[in-house]
C-alpha cells in the first residue's frame, strides 16, 4: 500500500461499494458456498455473489497495517459495514461466507436500516474515520469530521488511494 497512514477506523457500504447487487431484492436466502471457493457465494438460486474484483485485496491490506505507536490490543485498524440494507442478517451471512479479512471481526456490525451519519454519530469516535459509498447523501457524514470517499462504480484500489490521499489532506488542513 502506498499509503503510510490510515484512519483509525474506515467504515464501508454494500451494496454497489463492496457487491454489484441490492442484498435485500437481489438475493434469496439461505446462501452456501461450494466446496472453499473463496469469494463466492450462491444464494437459493445458485444466483452467485462476489465482492468486487480488488475488495479481498484491500481488506487484506488494511488487516495487515499496524500503528507503529501503538500496544498490541488497538494497533489494528477496525474494518467497519454501514449499509442501510433492509436485510442486515443475510448481508451479515453473506459476509461471513465470502472468507476475506471479515469487516463482522470489526466491532461495528451491519446494522439494521439507517442512514451512515446515526450510524457513526452513535459511533463517538468518528473524527478522522473514513467511509466508502456510492450514495453521494451519505456525504453528510463530514459534518462528523468523517471523510466520505465517493464510489460511483464499485470500490477498487484507485478509489481507495485516492480517498486516502483525501484523508490524510483533510486531516493535515484542519
Ligand atoms: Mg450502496
Amino acid at each position: 500500500m502506498c499509503s503510510t497512514r490510515l484512519p483509525k477506523l474506515i467504515a464501508f457500504d454494500l451494496d454497489y461499494t463492496l457487491w454489484d447487487l441490492w442484498i435485500d431484492t437481489h438475493v434469496d436466502g439461505p446462501l452456501h458456498r461450494k466446496a472453499q471457493r473463496v469469494n463466492e457465494v450462491l444464494d437459493r438460486n445458485d444466483h452467485p455473489i462476489s465482492f468486487y474484483r480488488d475488495v479481498a485485496d484491500i481488506f487484506h491490506k488494511i488487516r495487515a497495517h499496524r500503528f507503529a505507536d501503538e500496544g498490541d490490543a488497538e494497533d489494528k485498524v477496525v474494518i467497519a459495514v454501514c449499509s442501510r440494507t433492509h436485510a442486515p442478517d443475510l448481508a451479515r451471512q453473506c459476509l461471513n461466507l465470502l472468507l476475506v479479512p471479515p469487516p463482522h471481526n470489526s466491532e461495528a456490525e451491519t446494522a439494521p436500516p439507517t442512514a451512515a451519519i446515526t450510524f457513526f454519530d452513535e459511533l463517538e469516535i468518528y473524527p478522522g474515520n473514513a467511509f466508502f459509498d456510492d450514495e453521494r447523501r451519505n456525504g453528510e457524514v463530514e459534518k462528523l469530521g468523517v471523510t466520505f470517499i465517493h464510489v460511483p462504480t464499485g470500490l477498487n484500489h484507485k478509489i481507495f488511494e485516492d480517498g486516502l490521499e483525501r484523508w490524510q489532506k483533510r486531516r493535515s488542513d484542519s
